[in-house]
């Protein structure tokens, strides 16, 4: 089978007009365009952690792996408890965390047991110390109804059994799987081989920190923001700087990039600008598609795949504002990139009520920078970050989330409810 060209994919579209894209067809071109890198690599345990898992795991052994106790108290067997009499057990024996005893109670007997002792043979059910009407020198005495048979017994395999699978591909290795694998005795991990992101950023206008700002110049924030959205997705960056409006350089950036990397991004130069070669250039090495999406901010991107001395390397042409370029890569490359890896991390969309009235014209997708408040009694209410222009990065940077407004939505009015992504979860 033949990769398919974009081409491919676009024909498939019910409707595919490059130049008012809307955004589910803009996701689902890449989505199918998109290949995993497949490469595989074994890491120690600790530095698996925010890698994309690359195998299944399967445990080699049942968590816990035998029934054991829930509290501290006494094991016993749940049919001396029958009857609607208070009970007198003989105490038999201890049972500690780690130390299993040899002891079988009989029927009236029971074993004083340490919370995570292995039960004894015979017993299924723990009374915890506190609920024991009476503690003798060698017995316990038992009032009627305080537990149920099979009452605080842990089974084996509870948490999860020898043979079945512990975690999935794909998975994105988070605290709790690093504490999963290791309760399994698992010391290395098959992960995804990191992806190699290149990103530069065009535009003569552009200056970088420590060069003096040049009348009609601006210091060049995208390569910031880039380095640290590429950073949290776990890929290994190479930052290859600005790279002026001239179409030597671009091509000679682009090919480079290309030669060395898995996948690249820009910034700038893809709308329609005189001085914009980035879209000639891009064309010319590859299959790539320049479309304007129904959305704000945003609107141009370039898309495709380039090709340069036998090597090739997914192509995402994000637009040069610096509002435009974080949400572009919030919702085309970061998927994509995540797909790279082999990872499927679709975002948690939320609903919460909107504080204010938010005007939007229905046919366009808008994301706005908003800010998910509590109030005194614990509600819940996101506001919009005042003026939503595409260059005003300080409204990104006092936002907590994005306020999703879909294709189809019109104005929204203060109360109603609205899809929110937050930015940051639980560490
Ligand atoms: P462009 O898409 O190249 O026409 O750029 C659109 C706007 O974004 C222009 O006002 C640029 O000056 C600005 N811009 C482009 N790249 C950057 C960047 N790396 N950092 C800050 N602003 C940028
Ligand atoms: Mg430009």
């Amino acid at each position: 089978m033949t990769t398919p060209t974009l081409n491919d994919i676009t024909s498939c579209l019910s409707a595919y007009d490059p130049d008012a894209l809307p955004v589910r067809d803009a996701q689902r071109v890449i989505r199918d365009f998109i290949e995993p890198v497949g490469a595989i690599e074994q890491v120690a345990l600790l530095a698996a952690l925010d890698r994309v898992l690359g195998a299944d795991i399967i445990s080699p052994i049942s968590v816990p792996a035998h029934d054991n106790s829930a509290m501290d108290g006494y094991a016993l067997r749940g049919a001396d408890l029958s009857g609607a009499s208070p009970v007198t057990l003989a105490v038999v024996g201890s049972v500690f965390a780690g130390r299993p005893s040899g002891v079988i109670p009989g029927s009236g007997e029971c074993v004083r047991i340490m919370t995570g002792g292995v039960m004894p043979a015979g017993c299924d059910s723990v009374i915890p110390q506190e609920l024991v009407a009476a503690i003798g020198a060698d017995s316990i005495t038992i009032a009627p109804n305080v537990i149920r048979s099979g009452d605080n017994r842990r089974f084996a395999g509870e948490d999860l059994m020898a043979g079945s699978a512990a975690l999935r591909t794909g998975k994105v290795i988070r605290p709790a799987d690093l504490g999963l694998l290791a309760s399994l005795g698992i010391a290395t991990v098959p992960v995804a081989r990191r992806l190699r992101v290149a990103f530069f950023s065009t535009g003569d206008e552009l200056r970088s920190i420590g060069q003096p700002l040049d009348a009609g110049c601006v210091y060049d924030s995208n390569r910031y923001t880039l380095h640290g959205m590429l950073t949290r997705l776990g890929c290994e960056i190479v930052d290859m700087g600005v790279v002026r409006d001239d179409p030597q350089a671009l091509e000679d950036a682009l090919r480079h990039a290309c030669e060395h990397v898995d996948a690249i991004v820009t910034s700038g130069g893809v709308s329609v600008g005189a001085a914009d070669y980035t879209r000639q250039i891009m064309a010319k090495l590859g299959d790539v598609s320049f479309w304007k999406i129904g959305m704000r901010p945003g609107r141009p991107l370039a898309f495709g795949r380039i090709a340069s001395n036998g090597h090739s390397a997914f192509l995402f042409g994000l637009p040069g504002n610096p509002v435009a370029v974080m949400v572009s890569f919030y919702f085309f490359a970061r998927d994509a990139l995540l797909r790279m890896m082999g990872a499927d991390a679709p975002l948690p969309m939320l609903k919460v009520r909107s504080a204010g009235a938010i005007r939007k014209k229905p046919g366009r997708t808008e994301y706005q920078r908003g800010i998910l408040e509590h109030d005194g009694e614990g509600r819940q209410s996101v506001r919009i970050t005042g003026s939503q222009g595409s260059g005003i990065l300080r409204s990104m940077s006092e936002a907590n989330c994005m306020v999703v407004l879909h294709d189809e939505q019109g104005n929204v009015d203060a109360g109603d409810l609205v899809d929110i992504i937050v930015f940051d979860g639980l560490i």
